[in-house]
């Protein structure tokens, strides 16, 4: 991935020292995070100013958001190879809660009257992971 200052600016997002910080903390991350994981790992930072680079950063398509039925919101790190910013589909364990993003699989589309405007959309599967599966 590209320095992560340069990064933000291209998604036009202004890299302040927060920002910066938050990026650098979720821009590792494979899986789905909540913004209480965030919480934790970054016990110094304002839990509103992660918030709101959160937000900002779902806007600006650095992240996907999800809702699976935790009742958290949780985020993942955007990958997307091409413009579209379709969500990839995602894998919810019953067993131990963590939403896994299955980035490969794209969620199918269907065709839809012509005055509906697709935006984004959410798939969850749920079942169990391969690691509650052993
Ligand atoms: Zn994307
Ligand atoms: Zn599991
Ligand atoms: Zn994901």
């Amino acid at each position: 991935m590209k320095h992560k200052e340069e990064y933000l600016q291209e998604h036009g997002v202004k890299p302040t020292a927060v920002r910066m910080l938050v990026w650098q903390e979720v821009s590792r991350k494979r899986e789905t995070f909540t913004l209480a994981d965030l919480e934790k790992e970054m016990p110094h930072m304002d839990r509103s100013s992660i918030f709101r680079a959160l937000r900002l950063f779902t806007e600006h398509h650095l992240l996907h958001e999800t809702n699976d039925s935790s009742g958290a919101k949780k985020y993942c790190v955007c990958r997307c190879t091409d413009h579209s910013h379709i969500n990839h589909i995602h894998f919810c364990c019953t067993h131990c809660g963590k939403t896994f993003c299955l980035e490969d699989y794209t969620i199918p589309l269907v065709s839809l009257p012509k005055e509906f405007l697709i935006e984004d959309a959410e798939y969850v599967i749920k079942g169990v992971c391969p690691t509650c599966n052993k």
